[in-house]
């Protein structure tokens, strides 16, 4: 049986799986986005990156500032070096007293501008021609490196002495040639005080510390911004916008997490309570959605009062929500719970606009780990419990694979139909009448089957009593009738009128405003009343006749015809058939089926008849299923016929195929004798 269960998984539960799957993979990325420790290593990685640009930056000052010195040297070896010393000296590689003197001049005044802090002149082959007077001359050689470089003819830069007369030093090489005459120069060493250069550079320093600050603090702000907007996507994604309960999909990750708890842990249980209201609808109804809301918002209130702090509280949708229950004792704890909870639901007061409300409500548990092993079995078997507790009007139950397999395939059903209807699963077959006497046809009754997606094409019979037992019935009604209007409205413009009849069940007949959704759905398809019948079976009037009077006073003002279905069947008073504004009786098919062998079906159909053309009504029989049944029917003057023989209910399509062969026959010979026309 449960096999069965699970393979009649409905969509309601696919709509489950994929929210809970998206929900999933959209909570991974916000959490990652979200969380400090990525936005601390966002930072760590900004922070590097500023420092290595602000290294790249510094480096790149400092190139300059030696590129500065480089011409600086240049200068100076044109005002010192090319000024004094001639091709000779260079050749001779030693200076004359007189030049020295001249040199050590001009050195000095650069030493007094503070614009060099030491010179020497070295010769091509290496050994020094030259030093100012003021530095001891340790070195008359160059070294090997020294000259390798210099012959290479470009100039370069090393660090030089920290402090000469108490300032820093760059020491920039640069050969020379001989001066204009050309010939084997050498090398000018210049010591260049780094002042003026480390002030550039500890300027750049300074602005770039600066940009570094401005850029991080940008950054910080960006990133806080878009932590904080992705922590409210997060939350809308998590809570349910009226109510501010988790919403499904993060309770499929609770129940995921509470499975894989259970199942890790002997002995640990945890429970999924479905919880529906009763007669929701009803606030919905007379007081208006802002009122239903506004209790939902109480109950929720009362709801997350009422459990634990680490127990689960989400809303499904609409009135129905879920309670998780984590680190249960035992699992007959979550009954205690689930009763608990709608004590508490019950206790409390609601006052929403004013009135005064009481609440009601049905639970189903489904126990993890031993109901189901995800989220979408346990979800599913909950729903089941909850539908057994509403038809049992118990408040409470708990899944039991035990159960009458009828009774729980007839719940998933249900389960299954509430997406059904949503999802346009429900098609309608279109069953022919005719006047019995011309053969005319007068009229088409829609008959509502399941196009199941894995059960196939389901009969009324199969689903309409257990809608009947829960609120599916209204959403059903309205869209049996609004298919109906729209496919007279189809016939019609094309040369097809007929009057098409809707079964209405008791429930839809007395609850709700069914004068005004008919008119709703005639509006808006552009029909006239006097294309649209209501079938009404006994049943509905007996249970409240006043209102059914009522209503139906109201659709006859509409100018809606309406039919009592399944005449004999039940027990109409013929007190209120006598008050009722109706327009045919249809004999149930139960006595026509062997008018011909039985004496007292015949007698009884005879009576309908006269009984109805007395009260001035139209008489229809059901069920005819043989030439000779219809025969008879006509000879005891019953005005009206439906049936297997004359044609059985098809979808729409084949019925315009069928009506057009209808009329094309009808037009080619007089009124059929036995007006019958084979599908
Ligand atoms: P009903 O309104 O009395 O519809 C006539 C039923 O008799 C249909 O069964 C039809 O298929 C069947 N029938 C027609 N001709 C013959 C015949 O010659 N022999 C026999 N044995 N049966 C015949 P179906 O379609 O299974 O519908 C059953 C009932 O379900 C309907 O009885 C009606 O009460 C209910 N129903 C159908 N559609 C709707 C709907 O849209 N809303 C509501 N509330 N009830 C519906
Ligand atoms: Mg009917
Ligand atoms: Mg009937």
């Amino acid at each position: 049986m449960i096999h069965d269960v699970e393979k009649v998984s409905g969509g309601r539960i696919h709509v489950w799986r994929r929210t809970s799957r998206r929900y999933r993979r959209g909570r991974i990325v916000r959490r990652l986005l979200s969380s400090w420790s990525v936005l601390m290593l966002s930072l760590l990685v900004l922070v590097g990156g500023v420092a290595l640009a602000r290294q790249h930056l510094q480096h790149q000052a400092e190139v300059r500032a030696g590129l500065g010195a480089v011409d600086t040297a240049h200068v100076i070896a044109a005002l010192v070096v090319h000024r004094n010393l001639d091709a000779d000296d260079f050749a001779q590689g030693d200076l004359t007293p007189a030049k020295r003197a001249d040199m050590d001049a001009d050195v000095a005044e650069l030493f007094r501008q503070g614009r060099l802090a030491g010179l020497k002149v070295w010769h091509a082959d290496g050994h020094l021609i030259y030093a100012d007077s003021e530095r001891p001359q340790a070195d008359t050689q160059l070294s090997p490196a020294g000259l390798r470089r210099s012959h290479a003819g470009e100039p370069w830069v090393e660090a030089g002495p920290k402090s000469v007369r108490g300032r820093g030093t760059l020491d920039v090489f640069l050969p020379v040639d001989a001066g204009a005459e050309g010939g084997r120069g050498g090398l000018v060493e210049a010591l260049i005080p780094e002042d003026r250069i480390a002030d550039q550079v500890r300027r750049s320093t300074r602005q770039l510390n600066a940009l570094a600050v401005v850029v991080l603090l940008a950054m910080i702000g960006i990133l806080a911004l878009l932590r904080r907007r992705l922590l409210s996507r997060e939350y809308e994604a998590l809570h349910d916008p009226l109510t501010g309960l988790l919403n499904r999909g993060a309770l499929a990750e609770r129940t995921r997490q509470a499975v894989a708890a259970a199942q890790a842990t002997e002995g640990r249980w945890a429970a999924l309570l479905i919880l529906d209201l009763d007669g929701f609808k009803a606030v919905n109804d007379t007081l208006g959605h802002p009122a239903g809301d506004v209790l939902l918002t109480q109950l929720a209130h009362t709801l997350r009062g009422s459990v634990r702090p680490h127990d689960v509280v989400a809303r499904l949708g609409g009135d129905e929500f879920a309670v998780l229950l984590t680190r249960l004792p035992d699992a007959g704890q979550a009954e205690t719970v689930a009763r608990h909870l709608l004590d508490r639901l019950r206790e409390c007061s609601y006052t929403v606009h004013g009135v005064q409300l009481s609440v009601d409500a049905s639970v189903g548990i489904a126990i993890i780990p031993t109901d189901g092993r995800d989220t979408d079995q346990l979800v599913q078997r909950a729903d089941i419990a909850m539908y057994q507790a509403k038809r049992a009007g118990a408040g409470v139950a708990t899944y039991d694979e035990a159960t009458d397999p009828h009774d729980v395939s007839q719940l998933v059903l249900l389960v299954d139909l509430r997406r059904a209807i949503e999802a346009g699963e429900l098609v309608l077959h279109y069953q022919p009448k005719l006047q019995l006497a011309t053969g005319e046809l007068v009229g088409v009754e829609a008959l509502v089957r399941w196009a199941h997606p894995t059960r196939g094409l389901l009969a009324p019979a199969t689903f309409i009593p257990v809608a009947e037992h829960t609120g599916l019935m209204a959403p059903l009604t309205e869209r049996v009738l609004q298919q109906a209007i729209r496919q007279a409205a189809y016939w019609r413009d094309r040369g097809l009128t007929v009057p098409v009849a809707v079964n209405v069940s008791p429930r839809s007949l007395l609850h709700g405003d069914l004068p005004g959704t008919v008119l709703r759905l005639l509006a808006e398809a552009r029909v006239p009343s006097a294309l649209l019948e209501l079938e009404i079976t006994e049943t509905a009037i007996m249970t409240d006749p006043d209102r059914v009077v009522h209503v139906l006073r109201q659709l006859h003002a509409m100018g809606i015809r309406v039919a009592i279905d399944d005449f004999g069947a039940g027990y109409t008073s013929l007190a209120y058939l006598k008050q009722l504004p109706v327009h045919t009786l249809k004999i149930d098919r139960a006595f026509i089926a062997d008018i011909l062998e039985d004496e007292k079906d015949e007698a009884i159909t005879e009576s309908v008849i006269v009984l109805g053309h007395k009260l001035g009504l139209s008489v229809l029989a059901e069920g005819i299923e043989t030439p000779a049944v219809q025969r008879r029917l006509r000879d005891l003057g019953c005005d009206e016929g439906q049936g297997h023989h004359l044609g059985p209910p098809m979808p729409a399509t084949d019925l315009t195929a069928w009506m057009r062969q209808y009329a094309a026959a009808e037009r080619a010979s007089d009124p059929v004798d036995d007006g019958l026309i084979t599908a």
